[in-house]
């Protein structure tokens, strides 16, 4: 259980030293990032109808970009032909005017990704584009398929050859085979899954979008004129001008054609489980899950902190961007005036050139700064989503030190993250999560804050404020709680699990 750190504590003793000197701005995972933050999965974007279809993508895949920043495409369909472009890098990077202009088409999927290390490749680039019998089919998904060792591994004694490590391409193969008729061999694809996921996929004369049977992934449905949109968040319904719909329910299949909508099953929902995280940090704060507001949510989650661990203190403040809504909720609950304490510099992205190691020793200063003049001689409540090595928080906390915070008091807008995540998000080995191994008052040393504090399991549901009646209130807990919604045959699941392929 949550517990409160000792507020007023002094700094760490000489033990914990090496958390405070010395080469803290790289001591961690090992690996490149100046920050350990989770990667989020990956983002889904189709248009039907529309004659500008590759143009609505490429706005809505850049609204989508926070969701995977390694890879995009796009895929079109003209009367039956398609046509497509795929790439490394930012959707602003990949495209230009000219590589738009010939996606024509009034059909359209696209996708923005992450990858796990070593599978950061233009192979596995989304939408994936296979001919099968009936003409040409491109896929793309956000998610991760828990059983996708198993089917690929029966796919392969039944001959079948894979061009790519992606579970995408193990849906295709899955349709591909079957003798059935598209619609029916995709709802029989879709039975054969474990996992969580939302899947856009476009053939000749259809565009069908489906959500596997626990919700985990969101995704959504709006109207563009006489034109059908999805995407996995709402904010790139604002971007292009398209009306919300609804959300793609667990378990349901949406198909498109020239009869219009028809909205089928393929499973009965079963518990609904969206990801608690999506609300928490991963989706924008101005998209709307289940039709509840990100930011309003957090906003809430920092409110229920401030209930749940008031400790007194001079400002609070966010690190920015996605916890910034919950330091004002936490803020507007104490009456503790909100400052930005901390400003991210947004121009030291994925491609910044890495310094010497000299440098890299400030790395963190050029992507985060602590505001001298706010915090000097102020009691700071520090507000953050999650902590998931640790080095995030200590690197931050550090940072407020060092422009003269007296104290810094830590408050987590999430239960701690102790489990990985098998539908989707790639999470680091389970020993590599500070909270799988200690103590909250441990990680409180480990972080040099003088108190911490999360937020509580039910805190954060009621938070949500999700669906009455349901286990969680529809939401998936598991990398707090353990309970994982689905079978997880962990004996199979990839270490490292967000393929979002
Ligand atoms: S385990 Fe955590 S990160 Fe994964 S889907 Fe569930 S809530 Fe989201």
């Amino acid at each position: 259980m949550p517990e409160v750190g000792p507020g007023g504590a002094s700094r760490p003793e000489s033990a914990d030293a090496r958390f405070w000197n010395g080469d803290y701005y790289n001591q961690g995972n090992g690996q490149e990032e100046i920050f350990d933050k989770l990667k989020e999965e990956c983002g889904v974007f189709g248009v039907f109808g529309h004659p500008d279809a590759a143009h609505l993508s490429y706005y809505g895949l850049h609204a989508l970009q926070h969701r995977g920043e390694e890879s995009c495409g796009i895929c079109t369909s003209d009367d039956g032909s398609f046509h497509y472009h795929r790439g490394m890098g930012l959707v602003k990077e990949v495209f230009d005017r000219d590589k738009l202009d010939a996606l024509v088409g009034n059909r359209a999927i696209g996708h923005v990704r992450y990858s796990t290390s070593g599978s950061s490749q233009l192979g596995n680039a989304q939408p994936l584009v296979f001919k099968y019998r009936d003409g040409d089919l491109a896929v793309c998904t956000n998610g991760n398929l828990v059983n996708e060792p198993v089917i690929r591994r029966e796919l392969e004694e039944q001959g079948s050859i894979f061009q790519t490590s992606s579970d995408t391409e193990v849906i295709a193969h899955l349709i591909a085979r079957s003798p059935k008729d598209l619609v029916e061999a995709v709802k029989d694809a879709f039975a054969r899954l474990i996992g969580g996921y939302a899947f856009l996929i476009m053939t000749k004369d259809r565009l069908i979008a489906a959500c596997d049977p626990n919700g985990f992934r969101p995704l959504v449905m709006g109207r563009l004129g006489d034109a059908y949109i999805f995407a996995s968040e709402t904010c790139a319904f604002e971007t292009i001008g398209a009306e919300y719909v609804r959300d793609v329910q667990p378990g349901e299949i949406l198909i498109l054609d020239e009869n219009g909508l028809r909205e089928e099953r393929f499973a009965p929902m079963e518990r609904r489980a969206v990801c608690a995280m999506e609300y928490i940090y991963f989706a924008r704060p101005d998209s709307d899950i289940n039709q509840i507001n990100l930011h309003s949510a957090r906003k809430r989650m920092g409110q229920q902190l401030a209930l749940e661990s008031f400790v007194d203190a001079d400002i609070v403040t966010g690190v920015p961007d996605s916890s910034i809504s919950a330091a004002i909720g936490y803020a507007e609950q104490t009456g503790i005036s909100y400052e930005l304490g901390l400003i991210k510099n947004k121009y030291t992205g994925r491609t910044f050139i890495q310094p010497s190691q000299e440098l890299r020793e400030k790395g963190v200063k050029m992507k985060l700064s602590a505001v001298r003049k706010v915090v000097e001689g102020k009691r700071v409540v520090m507000i953050d989503d999650s902590i998931v090595r640790g080095t995030t928080s200590l690197r931050i906390v550090n940072l407020l030190r060092e422009a003269g915070a007296t104290e810094v008091h830590v408050r987590i807008s999430s239960p701690p993250f102790m489990n990985p995540c098998y539908y989707g998000i790639d999470t680091p080995n389970p020993g590599d999560l500070i909270a799988s191994t200690k103590s909250v008052e441990e990680i409180r040393k480990a972080i040099n804050a003088d108190s911490l504090y999360f937020l509580s399991h039910s805190g954060l549901i009621d938070a949500v404020g999700g669906h009455d009646g349901e286990k969680n209130r529809g939401l998936c807990m598991s990398c707090f709680d353990r309970d994982y919604p689905t079978k997880v045959q962990f004996e199979l699941a990839k270490a490292t699990s967000c393929s979002c392929d």
